[in-house]
């Protein structure tokens, strides 16, 4: 991969977040996280050059790339993948593109570029794309954030969205020499599977998005404090936290899924 890189005289995008995944055992271990995937539809975001891709088609998986970068949206259309009927190309940022689509993916896996990865995850949640399957290699610090739970110094909004609909679970770790060129922070893989039953209705989504924006918007603020932007009322406040059992000082780094749910079915 190295020499196709050099070749077509790519200077790595240090922006797209481009560091290529070279072991092909590592890039088998990633594509196995996703059980299954013969005959079923993958969305793939930031194929590059087609390192895990090519392990999936052989596979007998139906993949739909994302990609951003034309130098290499080219060469997987018109060279790596040219004859793969199982093979589509989305040209563009995937922020944008990937919700334009009209047909919802099985699952979706991505080496992600770490400055958009968290951005697509929340995304993908909060739009309600919501494959049964998702398989992200991302920086290990995302991965712990999305994996954390309440109490801990890396839960933030981010942990609780991951985990709105979906069990989440660190599957390893993939050292920095596994990437071309190399980055300064080791990655991991996440597994995200879709719980049998939603925690919330369809219909709360909206509100438990604004909730738990509000909740964390000042990290060192209690829940009290936070939430009186979005309830001014200050005896209204009081009673709600009181009807959710929820202690006015605490902050929302100590509150559960399920804590947040309760609170906001409270008023
Ligand atoms: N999948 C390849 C691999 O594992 O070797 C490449 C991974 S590299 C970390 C991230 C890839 O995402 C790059 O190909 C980059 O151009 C692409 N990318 C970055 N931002 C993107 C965006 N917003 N939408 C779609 N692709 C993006």
């Amino acid at each position: 991969m190295i020499s196709v890189l050099d070749e077509h005289g790519f200077a790595m995008s240090k922006k797209f977040g481009q560091n290529f995944l070279l072991p092909l055992s590592i890039r088998e271990k990633i594509v196995s996280q996703m059980g299954t995937i013969e005959g079923r539809s993958i969305f793939e975001i930031g194929p590059g050059l087609g390192a895990i891709t090519s392990v999936m088609l052989e596979k007998g998986a139906f993949v739909r790339a994302f990609e951003i970068d034309h130098g290499f949206a080219q060469i997987l259309r018109s060279e790596a993948f040219a004859d793969e009927e199982r093979f589509s190309l989305v040209e563009g940022d995937a922020l944008k593109t990937l919700f334009k689509e009209t047909e919802r993916p099985d699952l979706i896996v991505g080496n992600l570029p770490y400055n958009v990865g968290s951005l697509i995850i929340g995304d993908i949640i909060e739009r309600g794309l919501l494959p049964e399957r998702m398989v992200f290699t991302l920086q290990k610090e995302v991965v712990e954030r999305m994996c954390a739970q309440e109490g801990g110094k890396e839960y933030s909004s981010f942990s609780v969205l991951s985990q709105l609909d979906y069990d989440v679970s660190y599957s390893f770790t993939i050292a920095r020499t596994a990437f071309y060129p190399q980055p300064n922070v080791d990655s991991a893989v996440v597994v995200m599977k879709k719980k049998a039953d939603s925690v919330i209705e369809k219909g709360e989504r909206e509100k438990f998005f604004l909730l738990l924006r509000t909740l964390f918007s000042q990290r060192r603020k209690t829940i009290k404090n936070n939430l009186g932007r979005i309830i001014q009322d200050r005896d209204q406040l009081k009673e709600v936290l009181e009807k959710a059992g929820i202690d006015e000082k605490e902050r929302a780094e100590n509150l559960s899924l399920k804590d947040i749910v309760r609170l906001m079915r409270c008023y």
